[in-house]
């Protein structure tokens, strides 16, 4: 038996015990879960540091800190979650009673990505383990200091033969895929994804797809372009770009243009100093294969602001490209990197037209202080999510659905991720102005305010 087989075979042992249907065995391992993120919060983000150079404090706000309110809501909402629900009857069953009664699916794959490691691996772990799942855990290999601390670290905390990792990278990851699961939870690019549906296709196994693509923003020439900018460069260079709701392109009209690309540099110069290359809060290409893959999509764009690199470090500037054209390299594929492309369209109608024909987005933003130009946007697209006047910050709304439209199932996995996968899309309506939430927008704000993730 391979180490798969073995790792997998484990798991149904385990959860042919029973044991992980107990909702108080549940509590516990979502409190030792919890534990982890409070004892091992340096071990993990030095790990983390290592692999994307991000800070201690980009690693609690956007890792840590969502997973622990995931955690806190799951322990808070079990009982609810868990109930059975009554539902409507008819003539024939007016004197029965007619429930739906929620249980776990039985062993669970998750498969992870690297841009934000312990987000996208131990979120589905968490609903995984609240619905009562055993569950595989596969973090990704291409962070490679992430993955060994995940293996090192969850076995000591959790139930280690309901909940293994397990390390490697394709190979073993196919070796997963050919045992039988009773769902597959995968977070990663498309082409993967076709493969990972394929081969649950085999056992007929319901998944969950967490893809990517291109996520456009529409700046309207009706609204603050200079905090739009900030937002955008905030949204765009998180990360070092690598952020699957990240905005990809820029559209807006040829006369603001200009100011667009002044606006984001001025930002990129507040977050990021003159030399983001030596800034700790600016990250790198996760290795060079990506690194090569991002550079080559700037060859036959104009280059208004950035463009430095450096294949040693992994390190591509914040850059900005302007007049960028519709078969231009950077608008083929998601860009994932910290290249910001500029499109010059001709209004509103011409943006939505452009959105239209591509795939439907995982996120879709526009900025503007007319709410004629929002609801056109709202009504006229469709993608995943849909957020006006920011960025990301639609990801950090427990009670928002996340997840692009394709989604092809909700299932019993216990993941609001999944259990909305099917509404069609969210709309989270901003003023142009709000209040101060996140560090991008309380800097806007004087700094008065701490953000609230
Ligand atoms: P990756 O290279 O880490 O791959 C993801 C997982 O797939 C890994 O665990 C890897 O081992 C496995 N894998 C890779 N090739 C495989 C193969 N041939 N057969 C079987 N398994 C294989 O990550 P990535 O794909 O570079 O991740 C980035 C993508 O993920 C981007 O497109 C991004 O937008 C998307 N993403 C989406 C979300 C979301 O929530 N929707 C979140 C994060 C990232």
């Amino acid at each position: 038996m391979s180490r798969e087989q073995q790792a997998v075979a484990r798991a149904r042992k385990a959860f042919d015990t029973g044991r992980s249907k107990s909702l108080e065995y549940r509590v516990r391992q979502l409190k030792n879960l919890q534990r982890l993120f409070t004892e091992k919060q340096k071990v993990i983000s030095d790990a983390i540091k290592k692999d994307l150079n991000k800070s201690e404090v980009g690693t609690q706000l956007y890792e840590t800190l969502g997973l622990e309110g995931e955690i806190s809501l799951a322990i808070k909402k079990l009982k609810e979650w868990a109930a059975p629900r009554p539902v409507g009857k008819n003539l024939m069953t007016i004197s029965d009673s007619v429930y739906i009664k929620p249980e776990p699916l039985g062993v669970v794959l998750i498969i992870g990505a690297w841009n934000y490691p312990w987000a996208v691996t131990i979120q589905p772990l968490i609903g995984a383990i609240a619905a009562g799942n055993a569950a595989v855990v596969k973090p990704s290999e291409v962070c490679v200091h992430t993955a060994k601390v995940m293996e090192d670290l969850l076995p000591l905390y959790i139930d280690k033969e309901l909940y293994p990792v397990v390390t490697g990278g394709v190979p073993e990851t196919q070796e997963l895929l050919r045992q039988r699961f009773d769902h597959i939870f995968y977070t990663g690019n498309s082409t993967v994804g076709k493969l990972i549906m394929e081969a649950a296709a085999k056992n007929l196994t319901p998944v969950t797809l967490e893809l990517g693509g291109k996520s456009p923003c529409y700046i309207d020439k009706a609204c603050d372009i200079a905090i739009a900018c900030r937002r955008v460069a905030w949204g765009k260079y998180t990360n070092c770009g690598q952020t699957c709701i990240a905005p990809d392109y820029v559209l807006c009209e040829p006369s603001i243009q200009d100011r667009v690309i002044e606006e984001v540099k001025k930002s990129i110069k507040e977050f990021y100093t003159d030399n983001p290359k030596n800034c700790p809060d600016y990250g790198r290409i996760i290795n060079q294969r990506h690194f090569k893959r991002i550079m080559n999509m700037l060859e036959d764009s104009t280059v208004a602001a950035g463009g430095d690199n450096d294949e040693s470090d992994c390190y591509i500037a914040p850059t900005v490209l302007r007049d960028v054209k519709p078969e231009a390299k950077v608008m083929q594929e998601e860009i994932f990197g910290p290249l910001l492309p500029i499109m010059p369209v001709n209004g509103l109608d011409e943006a939505i037209k452009f959105i239209n024909k591509g795939e439907k987005p995982l996120a879709l933003y526009v900025f503007s202080s007319d709410d004629k130009v929002i609801n056109r946007m709202t009504d006229e697209t469709s993608s995943g999510g849909l957020l006006a006047n920011d960025c990301l910050v639609h990801f950090s709304v427990n009670s928002l659905p996340f997840g692009g439209v394709a989604t092809p199932s909700p299932s019993v996995v216990a993941c609001r991720k999944q259990w909305y996968g099917l509404l069609p899309r969210q709309v989270q309506l901003r003023p142009a102005e709000p209040p101060a939430r996140l560090p991008h927008q309380a800097a806007e704000n004087g700094g008065r305010e701490q953000h609230a993730l």
